[in-house]
């Protein structure tokens, strides 16, 4: 069974690689029987904010990411035998494995103040020497406990450092699950384990409690390749057995030019955010759905052999994961979508899409409160082409965009066509309103297009009318291409007898009216 754990710090942004991370995380505990818990890395004050645990908690929940343990939100009860699970209340954890260290000779003091470490600097650089605080550069290394003692006393401010034993000509092995062995230089470095206050740097934090939490499989994004040695040699030196690790590529974007992939960024792409996907009204399993697209390049084949199964029974395997970043695809996410939505019952979309309104939609909140059942009966519209089931929609965002006609104050324009003249379309309109009847089936309404088209040059028989289409003003194709427009402003359209049945016979006469 393989105990994961997603370790966010709480900034009150949720990634959508973070999002990403995190499921694969509970795949993997979930397909083992295992463990999925949550830690909070809240180690930096000053990025976090208040309430950035809720934030997480709340915003993977509604993905269907829960955890078996660990953090709770605020003012809830943690669950889990291995807390506290938020690194702010494990201070004095982290310093008695540090002091474990002190006492074996294996970590040191250090008393270098920023303008010290800024003389090493430049003196690595004049000696175009590695940057860092190792070997003969580490001032503070061979301190005796004399002078310890006496910078202690006269209140100098310390950090704990690694007395690290690594050579940069022996290689390690890193056996990441994703991309097979990784050979790198060992760790050199004296990094500092400890700040000045006592809390711990990532680097401590992260040996200390997955060990302590029993955590079997990290799954951390491969930006903390690098440091693989250095974790590798804190472990050896705590005595402590490692966990397997597995480095995710990140999820990109292509950046000027087809070349230019860099990672999603927080700060330039919305997309970046998960909130971004619940604004735009993206069903929660598309985004899971595409996501699992990318982790998994078998995963597609597999949704299509069983379309109707759920997304646990999928076996996922770390070792299938792209192992360099995965273009983000908004096509692909809006293709993904389309067929989950095209899956959808009525009653799940009438649901679905009201939530979204509530909160994204204002105009279309107003008309489905107002009217429930005529927005019942507009799912039919955009839902169904005849028996099939079309895929116009994917996301609910493209009602609003698709349908002011529908839902709002009516047209915003008229896409007619040049073909006929204006005259010959006021006085088909017009001849239209006047034998308009409301309340037929849609076999007597297209027959009734016909009627008041035929005096006026309109040939009821469009085949007729291509035989012979000089003889004509146009075809009933024609006649009705003319209302189209006339009562949605565009040329296409779902079904135009059941739009003027949900409008209702009032809407209708007013639109073909407003139209002449
Ligand atoms: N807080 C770290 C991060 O967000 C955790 C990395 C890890 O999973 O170990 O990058």
């Amino acid at each position: 069974a393989a105990v994961t754990r997603f370790a966010p710090s709480p900034t009150g942004f949720m990634h959508i690689g973070g999002l990403y991370a995190a499921l694969i995380s509970m795949c993997m505990a979930r397909q083992s029987d295992g463990v999925f818990y949550l830690r909070l890395e809240d180690t930096d004050k000053k990025r976090e904010i208040e309430h950035g645990a809720d934030e997480i908690i709340t915003s993977l929940a509604q993905y269907g990411v829960c955890f078996d343990e660990g953090a709770a939100a605020d003012g809830e009860a943690e669950k889990g035998s291995y807390g506290p699970y938020r690194q702010s209340m494990r201070k004095e954890i982290y310093q008695t494995f540090a002091k474990d260290l002190v006492k074996r000779g294996l970590a040191y003091p250090c008393f270098c103040s920023a303008e010290e470490l800024d003389e090493i600097r430049k003196a690595q650089e004049a000696e175009k020497a590695d940057m860092g605080y190792y070997g003969s550069y580490a001032k503070c290394r061979n301190l005796s406990i004399e002078e310890i003692e006496a910078n202690i006393k006269a209140g100098k401010e310390y950090v704990l450092r690694l007395r690290s034993d690594g050579n940069a000509e022996n290689k390690i092995t890193c056996r990441d699950l994703i991309r097979g062995n990784i050979e790198m230089p060992e760790n050199i470095m004296d990094v500092v384990l400890l700040k000045s206050d006592g809390i711990p740097t990532y680097h401590f934090a992260h040996v200390v409690d997955d060990f302590l939490m029993g955590t079997t499989h990290v799954i951390r994004g491969d930006e903390w390749i690098s440091s693989y040695p250095l974790h590798e040699q804190l472990f050896r030196a705590s005595g402590l057995k490692m966990p397997k690790y597995a480095h995710i590529a990140p999820i990109m974007k292509l950046d000027g030019g087809e070349n230019k992939k860099r990672k999603l960024s927080k700060r330039k792409d919305p997309e970046a955010s998960v909130s971004f996907y619940s604004k735009a009204g993206f069903p929660v399993q598309s985004v899971l759905e595409y996501l699992m697209t990318i982790a998994n390049s078998n995963y597609e084949e597999w949704r299509m052999k069983n379309p109707d199964a759920d997304m646990s029974e999928f076996k996922f395997k770390l070792e299938k994961m792209p192992v360099s970043g995965a273009l983000f695809d908004m096509d692909k996410l809006a293709s993904v979508s389309r067929d989950v939505i095209s899956k959808m019952s009525e009653e799940t979309l009438f649901d679905e899409i009201s939530v979204w309104a509530k909160d994204n939609d204002e105009k279309l909140n107003a008309y489905i409160t107002a009217s429930p059942d005529k927005f019942r009966e507009s799912i039919k519209l955009w839902k169904y082409n005849g028996k099939k089931v079309r895929k116009d929609i994917a996301k609910w965002s493209d009602l609003s965009e698709m349908f002011p006609y529908l839902y709002g104050d009516g047209v915003d324009g008229y896409e007619f066509d040049e073909k006929l003249t204006a005259d010959e379309r006021k006085e088909f309109l017009s001849a239209y309103i006047s034998a308009y009847d409301h309340k037929v089936d849609s076999s007597a309404w297209f027959d009734g297009v016909k009627v008041v088209g035929e005096p006026l040059g309109f040939c009821p028989n469009i085949k007729e009318y291509k035989a012979n289409p000089d003889a004509y003003k146009g075809s009933v194709a024609d006649a009705c291409g003319i209302l189209r427009v006339a009562i949605t402003g565009r040329k296409n359209s779902p079904d135009l007898y059941t739009i003027m049945q949900l409008l209702g016979e009032e809407e209708t006469l007013k639109r073909l009216k407003a139209a002449m």
